[in-house]
């Protein structure tokens, strides 16, 4: 089936009251039929709902729709993206190991594997997304995953996939794919070997600037690379915490699993089935959308960079752009999504450009059908040094844009007067 059609149909059987709309399960817990239900239940030797911090009939849907969007095999919804995040890498790692993450990504990824999993005694090595040979210099024996950005927010960089996953592949070391900015419509890191993809459903899921979610997707077969790994003992050993289970032993994909049964359980950052609905909503339009927005992005992106008073362009969608081979190689029909950054003449400009529109909002987010306009040296990158801004690709004459819906023509008349004004 075409995405079109899994994103309006797949996951939900309807039920006995044949409502169009999947129901939203606002519950916290289930009833069971009697004490045996339930003793099976815990047991794993049925599967059923439980509780809604392990799992609910809505997310349940929007989790099945989501993994197929991205041809995996399961996947498993949290209440925020950097959730998602951080359960992927707690999930392979622990105190004394190591994972490797491009210094191409977001802000808050970044911080989130520099510092708060250092805390955890995890330490955090961090690579050039375009240059492999840096990657695989950071790489020991303790190494438990490799993670990028497909499409990296702010920098505007578009990874090599499949030079990342051949890395990955010579040591067999899990990959983590955080696909948020590209979307499954556009690209799907699955299909290029990466194991795990993340997404902040809080952007151009939901679309609307509704709701903070995130969402963990497993490949097929992964269980086959995780099984009798030696860099995955706890995958393949019993659990304590679970009565001895072998994740790999069960015949469920095994990362989503350990994931839900163990961190969900335990951390418990569960979405709300009312945040799982609006999502699901989101998903219905998310391939119209992603591809207006991404025409939209080409024409604001045309338009400035023929303006004599913008210095440089980033969009992956411009044939002079260094990620343009990328882009049309990973994305769909080289689609590249609604994100763009310019430079204008210094600082201080820039700080003027983003007061002066008056479609575009100042707003730390992006993928809003609503058009936004950042400037990250005077926000979201305010304590960084020029230099510091330089070496994470965001000098401080750089604004950033997340081109939304409205029509293109009103967006770049908006965007002339205020380079101009
Ligand atoms: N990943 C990317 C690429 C993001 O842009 C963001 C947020 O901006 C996140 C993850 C974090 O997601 P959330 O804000 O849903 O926690």
């Amino acid at each position: 089936m075409d995405k079109e059609t899994l994103a309006l149909h797949f996951g939900y059987n309807k039920d006995e009251q044949s409502t169009m709309a999947v129901p939203i399960y606002q519950t916290t817990a289930y009833e069971f039929k009697d004490a045996d239900h339930a003793a099976n239940l815990f047991a794993l030797k049925e599967l059923g709902n439980i509780y809604t911090r392990l799992t609910n009939p809505t997310t349940d849907v929007f989790e099945k729709r989501f993994a197929a969007l991205e041809d995996g095999e399961a996947a498993l919804a949290t209440s925020s993206g950097m959730a998602a995040i951080f359960y992927a890498f707690a999930n392979v790692a622990k105190a004394g190991e190591n994972v490797v993450c491009a210094s191409q990504a977001y802000g808050g990824t970044l911080t989130q594997a520099a510092h708060t999993l250092k805390r955890f005694g995890i330490e955090a090595r961090f690579f050039d997304v375009h240059n492999t040979k840096d990657l695989q210099s950071k790489i020991d024996n303790n190494t438990k995953a490799i993670f990028f950005e497909s499409l990296t927010n702010p920098s505007i960089d578009v990874a090599d996939i499949d030079e990342i996953v051949k890395v990955a592949d010579k040591h067999n070391i899990i990959t983590i794919c955080d696909n948020t900015v590209a979307t499954a419509i556009l690209c799907n890191p699955l299909k290029h070997g990466v194991d795990i993809v993340v997404h902040s459903t809080s952007k151009y899921t939901t679309g609307q600037g509704l709701a903070l979610g995130g969402i963990i997707v497993e490949r097929k077969n992964l269980n086959e690379k995780l099984k009798n790994n030696p860099l995955y003992p706890h995958f393949n050993e019993p659990d304590e915490s679970y009565h001895g289970l072998v994740y790999t032993e069960v015949g469920l994909p095994a990362f989503t699993l350990r994931v839900r049964l163990s961190l969900l359980r335990d951390l418990g950052a569960a979405p709300s089935p009312f945040n799982s609905w609006l999502f699901i909503q989101g998903l219905e339009t998310l391939p119209l959308r992603i591809e207006k927005h991404s025409k939209n992005a080409k024409k604001v992106a045309e338009f400035l960079a023929s303006h004599p008073k913008v210095k440089k362009v980033n969009y992956p969608g411009l044939k002079t752009d260094k990620n343009y081979t990328n882009a049309q190689k990973y994305f769909k029909d080289g689609l590249s999504s609604g994100l763009l950054s310019f430079e204008v003449e210094d600082f201080e400009t820039a700080k003027r450009v983003a007061n002066s529109t008056k479609i575009f909002s100042i707003v730390v987010n992006i993928g809003d059908s609503k058009s936004i306009i950042t400037h990250p040296a005077s926000t979201t990158h305010q304590q960084l040094s020029e230099d510091e801004l330089k070496a994470c690709g965001v000098p401080s004459n750089l604004i950033r844009l997340s081109v939304g819906l409205e029509s293109a023509d009103d967006l770049i008349e908006d965007l002339k007067q205020a380079i101009e004004g």
